[in-house]
This record gives structure tokens, sequence and C-alpha cells, in this order.
């Protein structure tokens, strides 16, 4: 899978969950969580596999009841048997000392645990509680994150930021005090589990909030003050259109600054939507910032007063499709394929230019235009489609291309011909 380096990318040490490589100079890394009963190893494993099919490369479920905890073994294998390598990493809160206690094939069958140091208990039980989650994490060698998000900041921390901030002659304003909590509590936590022997590179960040602003400006002061790397997600970003640019918004510009290891996208399914949703708009996030590749990019016009139908819009959209349900097979039989893009245009302005630049492309008539297709191969006009077929036959010549460049490994050698139908 290709990927290209932010020019600045921000140093960090890299953390190895599973098969996966977080930070260093590993490629930023998209992951999902479920949102089934974990209790239910069957319909858990099966959304396992549905997100790393999408290309989720973690998967983190919840385990919160002594049922999920017993069901993540069989989920383990379950995934496994699919012939699926993704980590699982395990979401803890309140109880997860309790869980891990009573259940050791749990604690060996996840490849992560997140830890969140505002739901691990009040007062002194915080801090026990805590130890004995990191304890494992040691004894069963598995890395953590420590995961802290606005809606549950550590209370005593917080109330313990105010009050001394009262005690200042120029008190700082509430929202700063609780930035600083939320910063503090991700820094200390990680300070402790390594006084309790947690090697550094066993230890990811994160700092959720759902303000866009708010989330940009805790990350690049928490990207300053460790090289732990950092875990990047929008909490509760919404659903559809506002989920989706409230993260992209948020995730972009730190990721062009150099700052993520990881991503999340926290999206509220629409009813009757797919999980998977969450794994492509990460996906297409770093693609857009020309950070990795994951499937070939479309490059359709908006259509205008010129297209004389909307013949070019469900072109553009069987090619989009057509490209993401080849991906799961191409990605191992032509590898580079996820660098290809294809042109779906709607008339001649623009049509045979942005044809000529993609590696093929089509300029589809618009109205007042003699009803032919000229199709692009590497920037040279190769045939011209007509008629009813030419979305069949616009399909075959992709798929032909992808055959003709990108069945080594050498995806970047000289182009090809390829023969008019
Ligand atoms: S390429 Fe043609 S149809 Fe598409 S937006 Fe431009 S002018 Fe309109």
């Amino acid at each position: 899978m290709t990927s290209v380096a932010p020019k600045h990318r921000r140093k960090s040490v890299a953390v190895h969950i599973g098969s996966v490589t977080v930070g260093g100079d590993a490629p930023v890394v998209v992951q999902s969580m479920t949102n089934t009963d974990t209790a239910d190893a069957l319909r858990t494993a099966i959304q396992v596999a549905e997100l790393a099919r999408a290309g989720s490369e973690m998967v983190r479920i919840t385990v919160n009841t002594e049922e999920a905890a017993a069901a993540v073994p069989e989920i383990r294998e379950r995934v496994e048997a699919m012939g699926l390598d993704v980590p699982l990493i395990g979401d803890f809160h309140f109880n997860g000392h309790k869980l891990l206690t009573k259940h050791p094939a749990c604690a060996e069958a996840l490849a992560k645990y997140r830890i969140n140091p505002g739901n691990v208990g009040r007062g002194k039980k915080r801090d026990e509680q805590f130890a004995q989650m990191i304890e494992f994490a040691c004894r069963y060698d598995k890395p953590v994150r420590i995961g802290v998000n606005w809606g549950s900041l550590d209370q005593d921390l917080l109330a313990r930021l105010l009050d001394e901030n009262a005690q200042q002659s120029q008190p700082k304003a509430l929202e700063e005090i609780t930035h600083d909590a939320l910063l503090e509590s991700a820094l200390s936590s990680a300070r402790r589990a390594e006084e309790l022997g947690l090697e550094h590179d066993r230890i990811i960040l994160s700092c959720k909030l759902s303000g866009v602003q708010d989330l940009i400006r805790a990350y690049r002061d928490l990207a300053a003050l460790c090289d732990y790397p950092l875990h990047l997600g929008l909490t509760e970003a919404g659903m559809g259109t506002k989920g989706i640019v409230a993260s992209t918004a948020a995730l972009s510009v730190l990721l062009d600054e150099g700052i993520g290891d990881t991503i999340r996208i926290s999206l509220t399914p629409e009813p009757g939507g797919q999980r998977t949703q969450e794994v492509l708009v990460g996906q297409e996030i770093l693609q857009s910032l020309g950070m990795r590749s994951f499937t070939p990019r479309v490059i359709a016009c908006p259509g205008c007063g010129r297209t004389s139908s909307d013949y070019f819009q469900h072109l553009a959209s069987e090619i989009q499709e057509f490209l993401v349900a080849q991906m799961p097979v191409w990605r191992a039989t032509h590898p580079g394929v996820e660098d290809m893009s294809v042109a779906v245009m709607g008339c001649v302005v623009n049509g045979p230019g942005e044809s000529r630049n993609a590696n093929i492309g089509i300029s589809l008539p618009g109205s007042g235009e003699t009803p032919v297709a000229p199709v692009y191969v590497d920037g040279e006009k190769t045939v011209t489609l007509k008629g009813d077929t030419i979305a069949a036959e616009f399909k075959a010549l992709v798929k032909q291309y992808v055959q003709e460049h990108y069945t080594s490994p050498e995806h970047n050698a000289a182009p090809g011909t390829i023969s008019a139908l």
C-alpha cells in the first residue's frame, strides 16, 4: 500500500500492535470500532471482518461485561478462521481490571487495551485499578492506549486543577483549565504507566473532544509535549455530512502538520447505514491529503447545464462502485492499483484535459455535442465509444488497463498499450 510521509511528520516512537505498527515511520493507520454486542461473538466477528475487509487495519470492540470478556477469544478465533489478521483492541471502562482478572484468555486474545483514565475509578481506587490494568498489559505484553475523553474527564484531576487555579492572582478561564486537565490526564497517566513498568514504546495517547478547534489545539499541544504516537479522532462527530465534514476538518489540519499516527472516524451510522462508512471516510481523508492510497481515484466533474442527461453521473457512480468492489482482490493481485486515477467527465470543456491527465479517462458528450465518448489512456486518445454499451465497454477497458499495468510489484513500469474494443 502506497504511503507518503507528510512534509513534517512529527517524530514518535513505533508501537507494535499485533502485526500493525503505529508511529515511527509507519503510515498513518486507519482503525474503527464495532457497534455489536461483544457478547454475541458471531455477530461481532462478522462485523470485525466487514470492517477489516473495508480496510480497517485494527478494530476496537467494547469489553464491558463478563459475557463480552468471555466472548473475546471466540471472536478472535472466528476472525482468524476467516483468514483475517486484524488486531483486536479491547475498550475498557470502569471494570476492566475485574474483567481481565477473571478472563485471562480475553487478556491474551486482545492486541491492545484502551484505558480511559477518567473511567477507571475514583479516589484511591482509581490509582489501584489503573495500576492493575497496566500490570495486565505488562504481564501479557500488550500495548495500551491511554484514551482521555472530554466527556469522561478525570473529575478528581479537574477539581484539583480548578482549586489550584482559584488560588492564582489571575485565574484562567474554565475552558483553559479543562484543556490543561485533558493533557495532564493523558500525560500523567502515561508517566504512571511507565513507573509501573510499561515500556515507553507500548503507549499510545489520545485526547478526544467534540469541538473541531478545541481538538486541534489539544493535539497540537500534546504533540509538542511527548513522543508517544497519537490516536486522532473527533469524538461524537455526529451523523452524515456533519460528522464527515467535522472529522475531516479537524483531522486534516492535524495530519497535514504531521500530527497523528492512527485515526478513527466516530460517525453515528444513519439508520440502516453501513458501519464500514467510518473506514472509508478515514481512508478518503488520508488519500485526499496524499498520505496514503487505498482505492483508485475517480475524477468526475460536478456536471452543469452543458450535460444533457444524468448519464455521466450514473457512469461515474458505476465506475466508483466497480473499483471499490474490485479492491479486496486487486489489493493482492494488482499492487499499486490504488494509485490509479480514472476520469469520468461530462463534456468537451474539461473532459479531454482531465481524461488525458488520468491513467484512463472518458469524456462523455455534453448537450449539442456529437454523441460519442473518446477514451484516453496514459494521455493518448485510444478509442471512441458510443451507443448503449459505453459503461460496459469502459469498465472492460479499465479492467484491461489494470491487468496490463499493475500485475507485478513494479507497477510503475512503462505504460503499455491497450487494444481498442
Ligand atoms: S466538464 Fe463540462 S459538464 Fe462537466 S462541469 Fe465542466 S462544463 Fe460542465
